[in-house]
Formats: C-alpha cells, structure tokens, sequence
C-alpha cells in the first residue's frame, strides 16, 4: 500500500519545546520523528500546540507556534506547509499546526483582549490552524476536559466558540467530557455558528470503554456534520491488551456511517518523562511509530476495498480541508 498518509495529530511541537536537545530527526526520543514519518510515506501531519493548564502556558503556546516557523525555514527541504491542493514532494512532509487545549489561549486570568492578542500572533506564525480543542484532561475557563464529568461548556467556550465562527477552523471534541461535547455541538446549533466539527485522535466507546473514546453518538454527530475522525494508535484508548483491537475501531468508524470521515490521528508523543508506568508501553509494536501506517493498512486489505483505503489513508482529510479552505 504506498498511498499518502495524512495523519491529524502528533506532539512533536510540545517535545521539542520542552526536553532539553529535542531533535525532530531523533527517531530513538519520538515515534513521529522524520525518518518514521518518511517512511510511513506521510505527507501530512498536524502538529499539535499542547500545553497543561497552568501558568506560563500561553508563553508555551507562543513557543511551540514559533517552532513550527522554525521547522519551516530551517529544513525546507524536509517541511513543507501544508495546502490541500499543492503537490508535496518525495520525502518532504506538510505540516499544520493545532491547538490541544485552549489553556494556550488564555490562562486562567487573562483577559479577552489578551486572548485576541494571541490568537492573532499565533495564526501569524502558524499560517493556519488544522482545529482547536477546548480543554485537554482537565477543566479550565473555557469548560470540561476527558476526566471531568459534571463540567460542560462556560462561557469563555462560548465566547472562543463565538470568534471562532467563520474562521475555518474546526473544533475538536478530542478532549471534552460528554457535557462539553454536548455543549458545543448546541451552541454551534443556537447561534448558527459556522464551525466544522472533528475529532482529531479518537477511538470509540462502543469497541473500548474508555472516556478518552467516543460515543456513537457524538462520532455520528461528527459524520452528519461532514467532519472528519482519526484513529489514535494509543494502548490506553484501543484496549489494554488487544493490539488488533485497531483494526476494530477503524472498521466501526466505517460501519457507523465514517466512510467519508474515518482518517488517522496517531498522537505520537514524547513519552521519557511521563510519571504513570502503567500506560508503557505507550503503543503496541503494529502501531508503535510513524512508519506503521502501510502495515496497517495492508492489514486492513481482507475488510475494506482500495477505494476505503484511499479514503483512510488521506482522502478524507484532504476533502475535508479542500471543502474548508475553498
Ligand atoms: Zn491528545
């Protein structure tokens, strides 16, 4: 299977930003360094700007948009910017940046003209932005993020939801409790913003019971909308302990109704420091690095048609942003 990959989501930004003599070529430190991604024949991937909920995070934020400008004029002949309809050349890669958590945006104290101010800086450096999430795990001003439960959307999301609206930039239910999601989705309705709706490394509830993963029916709320949702590779959100388990959450996307939305969004990240030993390994070895995803979709060759594939593998995220962008 040599077709292009376009995969929604990786932490490169956050890794080079924070570990000391991070390298984007280091294929030992990150599962998505270059020569993975080469090799996996990605030709797009969204980079994520990550940042905690905590003081200093829009600094962070600004840090990780400057990078990826970075990423762009140093190694032009490794990055390109991404654009749906322009050819990208044999081992370079297209890049976007995201936002993964709007704590980037503003910190808890920050006012809105402040707010506005870095939105405006960060779409300076980053050109355009592949979506934003609300929250990541946790709650912050804007709302609830995956392990809160009883927080949804406040009005600092609706405000952010507001500016956003006719901005084509899709909003991603990756990291909101099922209260948030829901309250997103009935904002967009209420006020008839004209906000796309994704997820952008997901897997669903109804294969592995996790509140990372999504429910029916917020995955077809997404598909109905004409949004797009990649898999993600990681153990915690597949299953514990069936790596083939993969394999299921893709087809499922396509047996609801994703055959237009079903994509990748592995969410390789730096793991050397993360503090929680039961999630290593972090990835099973079918989908431990950037350079998996022909495997897999060989893999898939028995269960879904060359047409299917193509859809997977890159044609519903370029439709997507062709349809954004024209
Ligand atoms: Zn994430």
């Amino acid at each position: 299977m040599n077709f292009p990959i376009y995969d929604l989501h990786c932490d490169m930004l956050s890794y080079l930003a924070k570990v000391p003599n991070a390298n984007p070529f280091s294929s030992e430190d990150i599962a998505c360094a270059v020569p993975l991604l080469q090799k996996g024949n990605v030709k797009l991937q969204v980079m994520a700007i990550y940042t905690d909920v905590r003081p200093g995070s829009m600094a962070l934020a600004r840090k990780q948009a400057d990078i990826f400008q970075e990423l762009l004029q140093n190694h032009p002949e490794t990055f390109a910017f991404f654009e749906p309809d322009k050819e990208i050349k044999s081992d370079q890669i297209g890049i976007m940046a995201s936002i993964e958590n709007a704590a980037g945006l503003g910190e808890e104290h920050a006012s809105w003209k402040e707010i506005e101010q870095q939105l405006e800086a960060i779409l300076e450096s980053v050109g355009k932005l592949a979506y934003i999430s609300l929250t990541h795990h946790t709650e912050n001003r804007f709302g609830g993020g995956n392990y809160t439960e009883a927080i949804g959307l406040k009005a600092d999301g609706k405000r952010l939801l507001d500016w956003m609206s006719g901005k084509r930039i899709p909003i991603d239910l990756s990291h909101t409790s099922d209260l948030l999601a829901a309250g997103i989705l009935n904002h967009i309705d209420q006020q008839n913003l004209d906000i796309p709706v994704i997820a952008s490394h997901s897997n669903y509830r109804s294969i592995w019971d996790h509140k990372r993963n999504l429910t029916d029916e917020f995955a077809q709320e997404i598909i109905r909308r004409k949004g797009i949702i990649g898999v993600n590779f990681l153990r915690a959100f597949l299953d514990n302990s069936v790596p083939e388990r993969l394999f299921e959450h893709i087809l499922h996307g396509f047996e609801i109704g994703g055959d237009n939305a079903q994509s990748f969004g592995a969410d390789f990240f730096y793991t050397g420091d993360f503090p929680d030993p039961s999630r290593y390994p972090f990835y099973f070895p079918l989908a431990e690095n950037a350079s998996k995803y022909p495997e897999i979709l060989e893999t898939l060759k028995g269960s879904l048609s060359a047409s299917q594939l193509g859809k997977l593998a890159y044609q519903n995220v370029r439709n997507f942003y062709q349809n954004l962008y024209t």
